[in-house]
């Protein structure tokens, strides 16, 4: 069996076994060959250099054992030209180190395209801690005992990774990490956080509606139909964005029968119909409109249901939509839908937090200016070209927003430079993987 087969709590006692907490794989730029701490790890470096499909010489990826817990932090490091390594922390049970690498990999990459296109001066990250069986994740108690170690295990990375929150963790854990390191953001307003970023959020998916509409010559949302899965808070302020915007109706499925009970009475004198759903329904998906918006859960863009569009457009919030990147988005080419992807659509939610450290300003312009048409990274403009890039070129809405993001991703911080790199490179010279 391979090391990677392991579970993430095996593991774990594995590195304990070999007397260490911590371990990295790390790209060498000059000679391409991917590095690791210990000579025992080469199952780990094998893995990475397989595994084409997630692995993009990512620049660093450092794992230690929660001395508590004994669960597996995971922190991926992925391009570091543009700044630190910035993406949310997952909180997440995960089957085997295997999943748990190509979890880290894929996000830290997505996230590096994301805060790319957005014009953000950062490079991608992603952390992990792999939920231990039995740990009682959901008390308080648990929560602050391992959310301090992470901390710490993100200060001893001295700022090449940025964390903030993402699946399994909200504001309140990020307050209990900023306790122990500076390498947050998206805290709470409490302590100096910019606070909930689903309106900003909707007003950007609205944008890229806005630049696909434009971009097939079909007008403004106004008279448009609109169909959405999920009415939670990013779909709820978008319904208002839409309804500003005269569209003639909304359709929308929701599971909770309290939260439709609520959006009923809000908007009782709106052309919105709420629709019931139960978990795995996803008929609402074949509902004939103009613009086709998923709002809820990811991997619903599928072999099952893209055969059922009967939008022109699919432009939603939700998180990694496509249930396969490529053959999905593919699918839906052949289909004649516009595609518009979701990290180049819903990344107000990261924008609104990521300057936190800059300060305040009523109606900031660093936000605004992704809602205007004038910025080259506004949602609208980003969204015009990588439609535009992908009927020019033949391909996949999907990768031509790659191909911009992956251009962007590279250029270099215009005050620090690569120093990302120069963090990590510090890391190994000072054997980071003997200290913890
Ligand atoms: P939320 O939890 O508030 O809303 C999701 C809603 O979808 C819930 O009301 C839930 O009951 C409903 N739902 C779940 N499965 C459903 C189904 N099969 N059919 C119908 N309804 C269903 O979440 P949110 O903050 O509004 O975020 C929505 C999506 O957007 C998520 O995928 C999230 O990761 C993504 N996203 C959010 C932000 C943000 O700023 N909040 C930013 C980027 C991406």
């Amino acid at each position: 069996m391979s090391l990677v087969d392991l579970s993430p709590e095996a593991f774990a006692s594995h590195l304990l076994s070999l007397g260490q907490r911590r371990a990295y794989a790390v790209h060498d730029a000059r000679t391409g060959e991917v590095v690791v701490s210990h000579p025992e790890l080469r199952e780990l470096r094998e893995f990475l250099t397989t595994n084409n499909r997630d692995y993009d010489d990512h620049e660093g990826v450092f794992l230690e054992v929660c001395e508590q817990s004994g669960a597996l932090f995971g922190a991926f490091v992925h391009r570091g030209h543009r700044g630190q390594g910035q993406g949310g922390l997952r909180h997440w049970p995960y089957a085997s180190v295997a999943a748990f690498l190509r979890d880290g990999l894929r996000l830290a990459m997505g996230m590096t395209r994301k805060n790319a296109l957005a014009g953000l001066w950062w490079g991608g990250g992603k952390g992990l801690i792999a939920r231990v069986p039995g740990e009682g994740h959901r008390d308080l108690t648990t929560r602050a005992t391992l959310y301090s170690e992470y901390a710490r295990f993100v200060t001893s990375l001295r700022g090449c990774y940025i964390t903030a929150e993402d699946a399994g963790t909200g504001p309140e854990d990020m307050a209990v990490v900023h306790q122990f390191t500076r390498f947050v953001t998206c805290v709470p307003p409490s302590i100096g956080g910019s606070g909930n970023p689903s309106p900003a959020t909707a007003h950007g998916v609205v944008c890229a509606m806005e630049g696909a509409l434009d971009h097939l010559g079909l007008g403004t949302l106004a008279g448009k139909k609109v169909v959405m899965q999920g009415t939670g808070n990013v779909a709820t302020a978008m319904i208002d964005e839409l309804l500003r915007r005269k569209v003639a109706a909304i359709v929308a499925s929701e599971l909770s029968l309290e939260r439709r009970a609520l959006l009923s009475h809000k908007f009782a004198f709106a052309p919105v119909a709420l629709v019931p759903a139960q978990a795995g329904d996803n008929s609402i998906l074949a509902e004939p409109c103009d613009i086709l918006a998923p709002n809820a859960l990811g991997g619903i863009l599928n072999p099952e249901t893209i055969p059922t569009i009967k939008a022109r457009i699919v432009c939603g919030a939700a998180n990694n939509q496509l249930l396969d990147d490529v053959r999905d988005a593919r699918a839906l080419v052949d289909r004649g839908i516009v595609y518009v992807p979701d990290y180049l659509c819903n990344r107000m939610g990261i924008v609104n937090c990521a300057n936190e450290q800059y300060g305040q300003v009523p109606n900031d312009p660093a936000v605004t200016r992704h809602f205007g048409r004038e910025w080259d990274n506004s949602v609208y403009v980003i969204t015009r070209r990588a439609l535009e890039l992908a009927e020019q070129q033949n391909i996949t809405t999907a990768a031509a927003a790659n191909r911009l993001a992956d251009e962007l991703a590279r250029e270099p911080h215009p005050i620090w430079g690569h120093r990302t790199r120069a963090i990590i490179d510090g890391l190994v010279a000072d054997r980071w993987h003997l200290g913890g």
